[in-house]
């Protein structure tokens, strides 16, 4: 498995694309918003990746989304709801094991739908789906720094 490094040219193409917006501001209330697509249904605009920033030296990622709005997700965050088989079990649910405040250090794009994201820890298994992303993103956008606390367990 080979990781694209964070300047790799991959990722220019969604760095120009990016719209920074403030992240207390609540999205507009779209149509799609209320009734999110179950999974497994045709990407939306919800969850079309547009854009990555996440610099060297920062702890929190930051997504853009076709819909235009965007999602600050924590390395701790994501480190901890990392979805692959070895955190996770195979059970199906997505439990927050703490893991720290990882370096992120590789990000690589699977396909057109996921992230594959390699941390300072030397994990690197994780495949991120762009709706598992935004789902996490709306669920930190609710909870912030308190998410793992108030759902240890993904609903
Ligand atoms: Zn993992």
């Amino acid at each position: 498995m080979t990781f694209r490094p964070l300047q790799g040219k991959g990722f220019s193409r969604f760095r120009s694309k990016f719209r920074m917006s403030a992240p207390s501001t609540p999205s507009a209330p779209r149509p799609d918003g209320a009734n999110p697509p179950p999974a497994g249904t045709p990407s939306t605009a919800r969850t079309t990746l547009t854009g990555v920033k996440a610099p060297h030296g920062a702890r929190v990622m930051e997504l853009g989304w076709a819909d235009g709005s965007s999602s600050r997700l924590p390395h701790r965050i994501l480190r901890g709801y990392c979805p692959c088989a070895g955190c996770q079990g195979h059970s199906g649910a997505i439990r927050f094991h703490d893991a720290g405040d990882p370096e992120l250090r590789d990000i690589g794009q699977v396909g057109n739908y996921a992230l594959e994201l390699g941390w300072g820890d030397g994990h690197a298994t994780g495949i991120y789906t762009f709706p598992f992303l935004r789902r996490l993103g709306d669920l930190y956008g609710v909870h912030g720094d308190r998410l793992p606390e108030a759902l240890p367990e993904l609903p």
